[in-house]
Parts: C-alpha cells; sequence; structure tokens
C-alpha cells in the first residue's frame, strides 16, 4: 500500500508540528493542515529539509469551504489517508469565573474544540476508510476530565477554564461515540493527553516540550491491529502510554 498518510491539523506550530515531525520520523508521508497558507508552508518547508515528506494544506477547522478545500486537494493527490490527527485547538487567555465567562468566547472555543473536530473527521472520513487501518486522534487534555476534576487531589481541582475545559469533556464523548461506530471498520479512535507543555497555548510558560507532548498522540496513531479504541491515554515518564481518567 505504500506509505501511511497522515493529517494533522494545526500543524504548523506547538505541538501539531511536533506530532507532524515525529509521524515523519516514522515515514509517514505528512499533510499539514494549517489555516494560514503562509505558516503551513514554512512548517512543510522545515519537515521536508530534515528528509520528511511533508505538504501544507489551507485547512480552518471552522470552515466548512475550506474543510471541502482540503478534502478535494489531498482527494486529488492520494486516494485514502490513513491517520487523522484532531490536534487544532485554542483556547483565550484566563477567563473570570464560570458564571462571568463570556458566552462568545465559549462559542468561539467550542467552534474549533468541537464542532471542528467532528466537522473535519465526517469530512475525512471516506478517505480514512479506505485505509486499512485507518487512525483517528483527538487532542484532548486532562481538563476535560471530569473524574479529576472532582478530585481535591488533583492540579485540575483549582483550575478555571470552564469553556475550554468542557470543550475538552465534550470532545471525549465524541471520541468514545466515534471508536464504537467505526469499530468494526477498523478504524480505532481515541483521546490524547499531551501533559502540560510549554507552547503558545500556554504563553509558553511552564510544561514539558511539544516533542514530550507529542508522545502520547503518537503512539495512538501508530497503534497496531491490537491496540486500543476509545481510550483516553497519557504517556508516562518513561514514554509508554497509561490510561487517563475520564
Ligand atoms: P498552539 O501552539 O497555540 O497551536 C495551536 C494550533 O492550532 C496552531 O497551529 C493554530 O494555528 C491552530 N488552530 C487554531 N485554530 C484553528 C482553526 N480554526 N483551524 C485550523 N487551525 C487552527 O497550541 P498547542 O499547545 O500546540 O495545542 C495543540 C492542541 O493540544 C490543542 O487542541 C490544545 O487544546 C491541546 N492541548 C495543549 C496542552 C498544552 O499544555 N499546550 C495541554 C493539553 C491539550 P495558528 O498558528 O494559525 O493560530
Amino acid at each position: 500500500m505504500g506509505k501511511k498518510i497522515a493529517l494533522i491539523t494545526g500543524a504548523n506550530k506547538g505541538l501539531g508540528f511536533a506530532i507532524a515531525r515525529q509521524l515523519g520520523e516514522c515515514d509517514y508521508s505528512i499533510w499539514l493542515g494549517c489555516r494560514d497558507d503562509v505558516k503551513g508552508e514554512a512548517a512543510a518547508s522545515t519537515l521536508r529539509q530534515s528528509g520528511i515528506d511533508a505538504q501544507a494544506v489551507q485547512l480552518d477547522v471552522t470552515s466548512p469551504m475550506s474543510i471541502a478545500g482540503a478534502v478535494a486537494t489531498i482527494g486529488t493527490i492520494t486516494d485514502r489517508i490513513d491517520v487523522l490527527v484532531n490536534n487544532a485547538g485554542i483556547h483565550f487567555g484566563p477567563p473570570p469565573p464560570t458564571f462571568e465567562e463570556p458566552i462568545d468566547q465559549v462559542k468561539a472555543i467550542f467552534e474549533t474544540n468541537v464542532f471542528g473536530v467532528l466537522s473535519v473527521t465526517q469530512a475525512f472520513l471516506p478517505l480514512l476508510r479506505k485505509s486499512d487501518a485507518g487512525r483517528i486522534v483527538m487532542m484532548s487534555s486532562g481538563l476535560g476530565s471530569l473524574t479529576e476534576t472532582l478530585d481535591m487531589r488533583s492540579e485540575n481541582w483549582s483550575v478555571g477554564f470552564a469553556g475550554y475545559c468542557a470543550s475538552k469533556a465534550a470532545l471525549n464523548m465524541l471520541t468514545v461515540k466515534l471508536a464504537k461506530e467505526l469499530d468494526r471498520e477498523g478504524i480505532k479512535v481515541n483521546a490524547a493527553d499531551p501533559g502540560l507543555t510549554s507552547t503558545d497555548l500556554t504563553g509558553n510558560g511552564p510544561g514539558h516540550s511539544p516533542e514530550d507532548g507529542a508522545r502520547s498522540p503518537v503512539a495512538l496513531a501508530t497503534t497496531h491491529d491490537f491496540g486500543p479504541t476509545a481510550g483516553f491515554y497519557a504517556c508516562s515518564a518513561s514514554g509508554d502510554l497509561v490510561l487517563h481518567r475520564w
């Protein structure tokens, strides 16, 4: 069947770029889905300089027209994709308490982190179905865990960001629903928690590197036929996948 083909959304920087690089180093052919053409082409060029087979495609996950364009572009060059990593995600700076969080901001977060993910997944399913081992990875967050949010011993206990956390909890439910529906087709769907990672999203503050954060989504993207589906995983310090509490 030739090289495996992966599409990563929000791949021009941060975790998405690190995932693209690591999958490229595993000899996947990489499509970087980027809403800004110039940034996408720069990222693809950087990967190509490292010998990775990479190209950019314009993809704004909140735009039906852009999603349709990306499907058409990729579909004219290849007959399938094997991996979809729904990585693009946003939040706004520290919001006020939930009872005052601006609804417009919460809607914008859901537009990207939830509806964007579902729209991209639905649109690319025909190409994923052509793979003999389709894999979908959702970039979730430990902050989407209801169990941890209710655990006083968890770092989540005192975290705000209700709109963002709710979006990742919703994404977790979509992960499970899709995994159950697509199981019989051999398509595995899992959610990944990258752990606190120093990127633009976190103001480049504390956290591990994007390369370390990329390990759980890459492990799920490359999981074998007996690998998990409908799971939520992080990576241990030794690099092994560990189950995350929902
Ligand atoms: P980042 O550095 O801010 O990168 C986010 C990426 O998403 C950028 O490429 C951005 O593109 C893209 N993006 C945003 N809106 C988009 C849209 N509508 N269409 C297409 N692309 C869009 O953030 P990150 O830390 O790498 O986060 C990546 C994912 O990991 C997110 O889903 C985030 O929620 C999740 N996550 C991160 C952490 C962490 O600690 N960093 C922890 C848990 C989960 P532009 O460059 O054009 O803005």
